[in-house]
């Protein structure tokens, strides 16, 4: 088996599974895959995978279309006979359900879910829980567009305070590189959107440039329905502080 053709994440999951497949591939969606060469084979996703003894078990599979490469139909491998489900979803959603129900407990369920190596995917199903799987700022809902954004930066925030919602905000990616990356637009004390250049002195823009920057300048956030849910006051003050900024409009 070429390690090359399995991906690392693949070959990890083998071992880590103890799967012993002689050739594995990985997709996170569980839809599309390249050819499974050797066997015994087996396709992965984040939760499980489906083993194929012998070629002619993963040619005759019914749900699979082989040719150049492989897509499963709709549902992915987890809906074929056979998938083999290990990721302890009930587990892992009490997790997301406690840090919603009460986020003071998040240093407990940090030890939880760090074990399993899921605090940063952990953080952002709640948030897309809290936040109704939208852009707090623009309202944008496709979900492989979405994350997980820190108020206290990421390299401030002691290890617990990364998986805590209320140091958590729903953001588009491009929201989400501007808050970060560059501070360009950002969130002030009172839940409003704040953007550098409103009077748009800085730059030419377009019309989409225009519609997710200035446009949004002095909007509220779009805020959880649950209070004790929103972005803390300290958690946004630690923001300001690291961007040198008062946080007022
Ligand atoms: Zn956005």
């Amino acid at each position: 088996m070429s390690v090359l053709e399995a991906g690392p994440k693949a070959k990890y999951l083998n071992r880590k599974w103890q799967v012993n497949a002689k050739h594995a591939l990985y997709s996170n969606t569980g839809k599309f895959y390249r050819e499974l060469t050797e066997f015994p084979g087996a396709l992965f996703d984040d939760h499980g995978y489906i083993k194929f003894e012998t070629e002619t078990e993963f040619r005759d599979c019914p749900q699979l279309r082989i040719g150049k490469r492989v897509n499963v139909d709709k549902g992915g491998i987890a809906a074929i006979f056979g998938y083999v489900q290990k990721d302890d979803s009930n587990e892992y959603s009490s997790a997301v359900d406690g840090l919603i129900e009460n986020p003071n407990d998040a240093p407990n369920i940090y030890q939880l879910v760090r074990a399993r190596g899921d605090v940063q995917r952990a953080f952002k199903s709640a948030l897309l829980r809290i936040y109704s799987s939208k852009c707090a700022f623009c309202g944008l809902s496709f979900e492989s567009s979405l994350e997980g954004a820190h108020v206290k930066p990421w390299s401030e925030a002691k290890p617990y305070e990364q998986i805590d919602p209320r140091n958590g905000v729903l953001l588009c990616a491009t929201h989400h590189r501007m808050f970060d990356g560059s501070g360009e637009i950002t969130i002030t004390s009172s839940y409003r959107i704040a953007y550098f250049d409103p009077l748009m002195k800085e730059r030419r823009y377009t019309v989409a440039d225009k519609a997710l920057t200035v446009d949004l300048h002095g909007k509220l956030i779009t805020r959880p329905k649950n209070r004790q849910l929103w972005p803390t006051k300290d958690f946004l003050a630690s923001r300001h502080d690291s961007d040198g900024w008062d946080g007022t409009i």
